[in-house]
């Protein structure tokens, strides 16, 4: 496995490659789990013969001034260790922020779907994503390029993104992969307390119960979604909500897919989840 650690090594990479070799890419901010892994592992699949490329980046423009950017777990020996494992050929991983950003002023938004779920809560963190990934995608080149559906908005933008900015290759979400318990695998899982982590448990459950009783027949949201604050606690709800599966605005009464997202924190740790529920 090949580590990159310049834009300018990344480039000279990609250039040298044989035209038609097939790249897939996985991009991520690391300290990999499960739910990464499964992505490279789809990337392997796809590449066939030809590449998979990591990206391994914390990206501190998604971040707010009062988010958890310096708290961010990370393990680069870790990382290389279980990207190599899966099949990864090259991993791009910057050493300082510089390399992706030689300035500060060129953006990449995307309207509309950003007012919505984590837009509202995290003012310009779609703004960050969609900037690096981006810049990324016009690195890379890829054919193939896979995201997790557990960030259900951020894949919903980038898509849009992809295609207003007729950026490279296919993108492709994946499914959200879980502890056995339920707990949806995230890097800021490692951040939990024993105890906020089983806590945390209730997210899960409480998407179970919105599954049961929307297989049960109910569709009118506010019955859905029953008495959230005790269902959650203790945790703090960022956010529970029930939108509309393409244009994320909030749905009083499913008759489309729909899309049931929860934020919360627990133990001063925020936590995303959601499950789609189409009629
Ligand atoms: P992150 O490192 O958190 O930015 O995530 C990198 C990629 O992995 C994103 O496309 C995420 O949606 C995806 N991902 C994170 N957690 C999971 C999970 N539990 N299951 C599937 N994909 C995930």
């Amino acid at each position: 496995m090949l580590a990159l650690r310049s834009t300018a090594d990344l480039l000279t990479w990609r250039t040298s490659l044989a035209a038609g070799t097939t790249i897939a890419f996985v991009p991520t901010m690391g300290y990999l789990h499960d739910g990464h892994l499964s992505l490279l592992r789809e990337a392997r699949a796809r590449a066939g013969a030809g590449k998979v490329v990591l990206s391994i980046f914390v990206n501190p423009t998604q971040f707010g001034p009062n988010e958890d950017l310096d708290r961010y777990p990370r393990d680069e020996a870790g990382d290389f260790a279980k990207a190599q494992a899966s099949g990864t050929d090259v991993v791009f991983c910057p050493t300082t922020p510089e390399e992706l950003y030689p300035s500060r002023s060129t953006w990449v938004t995307v309207d509309d779907l950003d007012q919505h779920l984590c837009g509202r809560s995290r003012p310009g963190h779609f703004r960050g994503v969609c900037t690096v990934v981006c810049k990324l995608l016009m690195l890379v080149r890829p054919d193939v390029s896979l995201f997790g559906q557990k960030d259900f908005q951020q894949l919903a933008i980038l898509r849009h993104m992809h295609a207003d900015l007729f950026l490279p290759g296919e993108i492709v979400g994946m499914p959200i992969v879980r502890e056995p318990d339920g707990l949806a695998l995230s890097s800021r899982n490692a951040n939990l307390s024993a105890a906020a982590r089983q806590q945390a448990l209730a997210i899960s459950s409480f998407l179970a119960q919105v599954r049961e009783r929307f297989s049960a027949g109910v569709r009118d949201v506010a019955t859905l979604l029953g008495d959230t604050a005790s269902a959650l606690a203790p945790g703090k709800i960022d956010y529970v909500e029930v939108v509309d599966a393409l244009r994320l605005a909030p749905v009083n009464l499913i008759e489309r897919p729909a899309l049931c997202a929860v934020a919360a924190f627990f133990g001063g740790v925020r936590l995303i989840d959601n499950t789609l529920l189409t009629p």
